[in-house]
């Protein structure tokens, strides 16, 4: 009966729903978010546990029935909401917190769903694959460090919570889980989301080379005098510009539209036969010197040398920041 396109693993170890729902810390006051309840164990739980409310959304209306059925008379079903739909399409709620067992085919967007969700919310305790978790923890230096884990790192706080096997599910999943917890920032960083990822994604694109060699490729180069074309030609003032670097409620958004899973990442050296042919500095004087714009740039914040695997959130800001403020954007 259960339909694994869906990716229906059921909890079945009751110590294993105590323990998720303990390191939630739920409050009397919460409204609790959970997506996919399936037939209903976590959601009993967090039921029991005293919440304001309880609001499910499960894509199976096998399993909506089933829910409805299991808690029909129940003495706290009055505080509980079931919602059929997708939960990447249908419009989130209000809620305080998250609290929930997903398939893990939608990870990757309901994770920038939810920290695009406003207001934004406490507190999200999600079992993951073990390899996404890991990656929305790895640092900087770590093997899976990667786009995920510095877009995800920028708007929340990760942490690992619990390793969880595949043996605590019916029917096992191929893969092995863990539980996450994951805290939005407040305030988030005033940065524009829009030119971080665009920043990020070139630094990852080839991970382990130095962004001295990433920055000298045609393709990026090509890219990055466009954008600066378009600036020059819509003659922003500075003042326009710091504007834009706030991180907006809309700007956020676009998270959710991300529906490329970046989960699935792997930072692979992929070959390019530009790379290191430095083309630029042979079309002609106007290509070669904004390449030595941006060399110089890379050159002023010591980053030549440096490799995007092992930039912190820190370097990711400042070299943004150099960036910007040479009039050299991202998006
Ligand atoms: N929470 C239950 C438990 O722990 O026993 C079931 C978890 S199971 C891993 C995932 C559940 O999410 C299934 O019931 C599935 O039908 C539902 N689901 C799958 N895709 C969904 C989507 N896009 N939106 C909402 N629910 C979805």
């Amino acid at each position: 009966p259960f339909e694994k396109s869906k990716g229906q693993h059921i909890l079945r170890n009751p110590a294993l729903v105590d323990s998720i729902v303990a390191k939630a810390g739920l409050k009397p006051t919460d409204t609790v978010l959970e997506i996919g309840p399936g037939t209903g164990n976590l959601t009993k739980r967090l039921l029991e546990a005293g919440v304001k409310a309880v609001v499910a959304v499960e894509l199976d209306p096998r399993m909506v029935l089933e829910l409805n059925r299991r808690f029909q008379g129940h003495p706290l079903s009055s505080r509980l909401k079931v919602i059929q739909g997708d939960v990447l399409k249908c419009d989130l709620p209000y809620f305080d917190i998250c609290v929930a067992n997903i398939p893990y085919q939608i990870s990757s967007p309901l994770t920038f769903k939810l920290l695009s969700h406003r207001p934004i919310f406490r507190c999200a305790v999600i079992m993951f694959q073990r390899e996404f978790a890991m990656r929305l923890v790895a640092q900087p230096g770590d093997s899976l460090y990667c786009r995920l884990s510095v877009n995800v790192q920028l708007l929340s706080r990760v942490s690992h919570l619990l390793k969880v096997g595949r043996n605590n599910f019916r029917p096992p999943p191929k893969v092995d889980s863990s539980v996450v917890r994951i805290e939005p920032r407040k305030p988030l960083p005033p940065v524009s989301f829009k030119e971080w990822d665009g920043l990020v994604r070139i630094c990852f694109n080839r991970k382990n080379k130095t962004l001295g060699s990433i920055f000298k490729q045609k393709r990026v180069l090509e890219l990055l005098e466009k954008n600066y074309k378009t600036m020059q030609s819509l003659q922003l003032t500075q003042d326009a510009e710091m504007g834009e670097e706030k991180m907006s409620a809309d700007d956020v958004a676009l998270l959710a539209n991300m529906v490329e899973d970046l989960s699935m990442e792997t930072g692979d050296e992929k070959e390019d036969d530009e790379m290191e042919m430095d083309d630029a500095d042979m079309v002609g004087g106007g290509a070669a010197s904004f390449k030595e714009k941006i060399m110089g740039i890379l050159q002023q914040g010591d980053f030549a040398e440096k490799r995007g695997s092992k930039l912190s959130q820190v370097d990711f800001l400042y070299l943004l920041s150099l960036f910007n403020k040479a009039g050299i954007h991202f998006s």
